[in-house]
Formats: structure tokens, sequence, C-alpha cells
């Protein structure tokens, strides 16, 4: 029997998304529930509770996507920057408890995978997603191949000695720390104090404040430095931006990150840089666990 349903489950820094995803990327039965921080075991129990209320028969596989640095041939989130996961067999773990098999994916590369098949990157065999969330995660499609070795494109330097990383980061300047909704929540503190957040910024940018679209263009303007130096290691032809801040602020950071990108690219004729919003939104990375999922169910 064919399986067509897969649980996907998308780990984040403030929320668990999991639910049933089918071959063309589908998503039903959606549930989220909030990332307990506490300690490693409170949130593999989280996860596990999270898979638990989707499982049923019809259920071939279940794919993980995690803000870690994974170790594909033991399935292990071996460190991760805003959580609390070090070391954790996640895949052995999760497939042993629901008796399935389990597929497990730094969660930029689930994003990756998800706009690659089924959304903005379709029919693109070289391609960069950055998701700019909570922090800055991304994947590269190389060849028609997603790059599966450690790519943590949100720890690129884009300021030398710049602003502190966040997490468990301790480098400086780095994308994550520039450009992350984070970072846009300190550019709307600077402008109107304590309490003011991405999501302001964003909003008020909608409204025509110059300051606004301002310190958007100048988040823009760093992302394009890391796009720009992307493009000279990868030669990537499109570049898509998504993640919860990465997407609501798309139309104010594109301009000034094409612009610099174009500047910082050696061969810009050769190399014509696209940059596009994700079309996936906040599922990218749900979808990709669960074609991941697909991926482990064809490995059996
Ligand atoms: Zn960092």
């Amino acid at each position: 029997m064919e399986a067509n349903r897969v649980i996907g489950v998308d780990l984040g820094g403030t929320k668990i998304a999991a639910g049933l995803v089918d071959r063309s990327g589908k998503v039903e039965s959606l549930r989220e529930v909030p990332t307990p921080t506490s300690s490693e075991e409170v949130v593999v129990d989280a996860i596990c509770e999270t898979i638990a209320g989707l499982v049923s028969d019809e259920v071939a596989a279940i794919g993980l996507g995690v803000p870690s640095t994974i170790d594909q041939a033991s399935g292990t989130a071996v460190s991760s920057v805003n959580i609390p996961l070090t070391d954790v067999p996640l895949r052995t773990l999760v497939g042993e408890r629901f008796g399935l098999p389990c597929g497990i994916d730094n969660d930029g590369n689930a994003a990756a995978i998800a706009e690659w098949q089924v959304g903005a990157g379709r029919g693109t065999r070289h391609m960069i997603m950055l998701t700019l969330g909570t922090g800055v995660g991304g994947g590269v499609v190389i060849g028609g191949a997603l790059f599966r070795e450690i790519a943590e494109l949100g720890h690129v330097v884009v300021v030398a000695d710049g602003p502190p990383c966040q997490g468990r980061c301790g480098g400086r300047g780095h994308l994550e720390a520039v450009a992350s909704g984070n970072a846009a929540d300190r550019a709307a503190e600077k402008l109107w104090g304590e309490g003011a957040n991405a999501e302001l910024l964003v909003g008020r940018a909608e409204e025509g404040d110059q300051a606004a679209v301002e310190a958007l263009a100048g988040i823009g303007h760093l992302l394009g430095a890391a796009i720009g130096s992307f493009v000279n290691i990868f030669g990537n032809e499109l570049v898509i931006v998504g993640g919860g801040f990465g997407v609501a602020a798309f139309e104010f950071l594109e301009p000034s990150a094409l612009e610099i990108a174009r500047r910082e690219t050696v061969e810009p004729d050769a190399l014509p840089v696209k940059i596009v919003k994700a079309e996936l939104g906040a599922l990218a990375g749900l979808i990709g666990a669960g074609l991941n999922a697909f991926e482990a169910l064809g490995a059996e």
C-alpha cells in the first residue's frame, strides 16, 4: 500500500506546529502548542505529545524540522542556539516511541525543501532560502539537491565586531543579530521605547511612517550584504525570504537587500540574483519536514 500521509513537525523557538502532510504538500489537522524551554526533557515530551494527537492508521511516517545542527548519520540534534536541545538522538527517540519511520532535518533545510519542491522555488536547481524569525535559518539547494552539510546561514558575519548574537551563539554581528525578528524588535525599541516590537515596526511602515520604513531598509541593507556573499559562494540565482518576520516585512526589506546583494555579487550579469518572498508562509518548515518524512519512507 502506498502511504499518502505523514506527520510534519516544525519545532520553533516559540511554538511547535504539527500537521498531516500529503505528497503535494497539503496540510491538514494543524496543531500548535507553545515551545517549553525549561529543559530538554520537556521539549521532547511536548514534541511527542503533539505527534500523539495526530497518529492514526493512515500515518506512514514522521518528519521533524528542528532549529539545531543535525548529524544525519545518527539523526541527532547536536546543538541548538535558541532551545535546550544538545546531543539528543531525536530521530531514534521519536521513531521508536511511535513505531514509525522518522526523518529529521534542520528547520531551515526543511523550509528550503518545501519552498523548492512545492513553493516559490519550483523548477529551480540553485537557490537559497533564508528564514527570518526568532533567529535566522536557511537552506541551500545546489545543482538540484539540498546541501545537507552544516549550513548555518544565520551565523555569517555581516558587521565585523557588531552587536552580539543571541542564545548560545557567542559571535558578533551575525546575520541573526541584525536581521532576525528579534533584531527588528530592538530596532522598534530604539525608535519607540520598551515594549515596541517587530510587528509594530512593520505596521508603522505600512502606514507610511518614514522612520519605520528607514529602519526596515537598514535591516534589508545588511540582509543584502549576506545575500551577496551567499551568491558569491553558492552561485544561486534565486533567494527566497521566509520566516514570520521575513514574510511580514518583505516589501520593505527587498529593495535595499537587492541593491546591496547586486553590488556585492562578483558577476552580477552572469548571476542576476532574484529575491522573492516565500509562498508557503509560516507552514514551510512543517511542510518540508513532511516531505522529508516521505523521503525517510522511501529509504526504508
Ligand atoms: Zn550567531
